[in-house]
């Protein structure tokens, strides 16, 4: 069984990311709010597939330089 990288549990609303990453859509709602990259590659994340069939854009609130 597969764990969430970031909570350690199994995934709750599964998530892909564009860099092909699964995490729960909550724990990547938290994450984005302090970083713009993933938790595992650092690649940044533009959207993720909720379970393959939804689509969400990841709108960044402020832009760190
Ligand atoms: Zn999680
Ligand atoms: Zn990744």
């Amino acid at each position: 069984m597969e764990d969430c990288p970031i909570c350690f549990e199994s995934f709750i609303s599964k998530c892909i990311t564009n860099c092909n990453h699964n995490f729960c859509k909550l724990c990547l709602h938290k994450w984005f709010e302090k970083n713009i990259s993933c938790p595992i590659c650092r690649k940044t994340i533009y959207y993720y597939n909720l379970d393959g069939y939804e689509y969400e854009v990841i709108v960044y609130k402020k832009i760190i330089i």
